[in-house]
């Protein structure tokens, strides 16, 4: 094994280096985290221009219109956007990392062609409707029906915690159309246009003070068949694909920005005094040591990515990992900014140059409690994880 980067992988990281001390100053400020239109603008207009210099799709396959880069290219992608602090995917989440990857693998070739280039130029942007309120961890019983007329299918039912669907134009959609127990065999993966009559979506606000997600309520909604990805009652092997990537990729680019994080931390710590508690340097070189690990599973899961085209079940352990290291790495946030950890306005004399910001901190930790519960709850993770790769018997 050379561990070296070639000629060609330096070139590339150089290229990209400059291209985003180029840009990424001339972006203007983050929208606030509550006004989703301007959210969706800054994001898809950030993809647009990744789309014009040819970096977006940077891990899809050239047929999928994407960049095609080697693992290695792709990890040197994210550590440079990272290291640029470089807008997150944000709102394009779903298309780009797995509902887009998932058209690729499972979608006809017109699917690939009406749907995939406008997810790469930041055109069109999707959600995921999965989840249902009986229906979370046991996916397989989900209800939301859809009756097939003529060239149509004929939706009704009640989609819950769909994220970005207030700015979203199309849902990755599971509905049922076998009979009503069929489960893992009655289930289909359906592309549904969000504009269409019957749609009606009601935003739930989260302890972040974000209405990221919400309900979604379809009754008598029409579409067509030929937005189905898959066979009718062949949904549950295309979701597994959509929850690989979900899993075992979507998530990589976290390990970065959690070691951004820490590293913001201890700067503030060394200013703010907190620094001296050697229980906290303890818990901060843990987490450095286990952010460390979790980043050498990351590429271990891009390059299995890159070699069979979808990740393997081991992303589970990438979730579990990721989901509980960034809930302690809250709490220690939390243990570093002492009484501004109060408040959701910035604090002046808490700046430290390279430091985190108190609402930052802030924002990390109470989003932190949805981590083991969004993508699978970390309890589903560990049922994965011990069944399927410890071949441990079932619960
Ligand atoms: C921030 C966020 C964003 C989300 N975005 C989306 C989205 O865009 N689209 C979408 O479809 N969904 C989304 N979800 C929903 C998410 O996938 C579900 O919340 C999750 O799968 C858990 O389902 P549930 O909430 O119904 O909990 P339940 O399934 O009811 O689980 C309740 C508790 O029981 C435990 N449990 C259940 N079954 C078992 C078992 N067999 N063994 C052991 N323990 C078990 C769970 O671990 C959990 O602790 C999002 C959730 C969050 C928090």
């Amino acid at each position: 094994m050379d561990l070296r980067y070639s000629e060609s992988e330096e070139a590339f990281r150089a290229e990209l280096r400059r291209w985003l001390a180029e840009v990424v100053p001339t972006l203007g400020p983050k929208p606030p985290n509550t006004d989703w239109p301007a959210r969706r603008a800054y994001d898809t207009t950030w993809q647009r221009m990744l789309y014009d210099a040819g970096y977006a799709g940077i891990d899809w396959p050239v047929e999928g219109g994407g960049r095609g880069a080697s693992p290695v290219e792709q990890l040197i992608y994210l550590e440079e956007l990272e290291r640029a602090h470089a807008p997150y995917v944000g709102v394009n989440f779903v298309g780009l990392l797995h509902a887009g990857p998932t058209v690729i693998v499972e979608g006809t070739p017109e699917q690939r062609a009406r749907f995939l280039p406008p997810i790469l130029r930041g055109d069109e942007v999707w959600c995921q409707g999965f989840s249902e309120p009986g229906a979370g961890s046991d996916l397989a019983s989900l209800r939301t029906r859809a009756v097939r007329d003529g060239d149509e299918y004929v939706v009704t039912g009640q989609k819950i915690w769909t994220s970005h669907a207030e700015v979203a134009d199309f849902c990755e959609l599971l509905v049922r159309t076998g009979p009503e127990d069929s489960r893992h065999h009655g289930i289909t993966w359906l592309i549904l246009p969000m504009d269409r009559p019957g749609i009606d979506f009601r935003p739930l606000r989260t302890i972040a003070r974000s209405t990221e997600f919400g309900e979604l309520f379809l009754d008598g909604v029409r579409v067509p068949v030929a937005n189905r990805v898959g066979e009718e009652n062949d949904g549950w092997r295309v979701t597994m694909t959509t929850l690989s990537f979900e899993r075992g990729t979507a998530f990589v680019s976290e390990a970065l920005q959690s070691m951004e994080l820490l590293r913001g931390l201890r700067q503030v710590a060394r200013h703010n005094g907190a620094w001296s508690d050697p229980e906290l340097r303890r818990r901060a070189g843990h987490l450095g040591a286990e952010l460390d690990a979790l980043w050498a599973l990351a590429r271990r899961n891009v390059s299995q990515a890159a070699r069979t085209g979808v990740p393997g079940v081991g992303g589970s352990v990438y979730k579990l990992a990721l989901s509980e290291l960034r809930q302690r790495l809250a709490e220690l946030g939390m243990d570093v900014a002492g009484p501004a950890g109060l408040s959701w306005d910035d604090i002046e004399e808490f700046a430290v140059p390279g430091g985190v910001t108190n609402p930052e901190i802030v924002h990390s930790w109470v989003h932190s409690f949805s981590r083991t519960i969004a993508a699978g709850t970390s309890q589903i993770q560990r049922n994965i994880i011990a069944e399927r790769i410890l071949g441990l018997p079932k619960g």
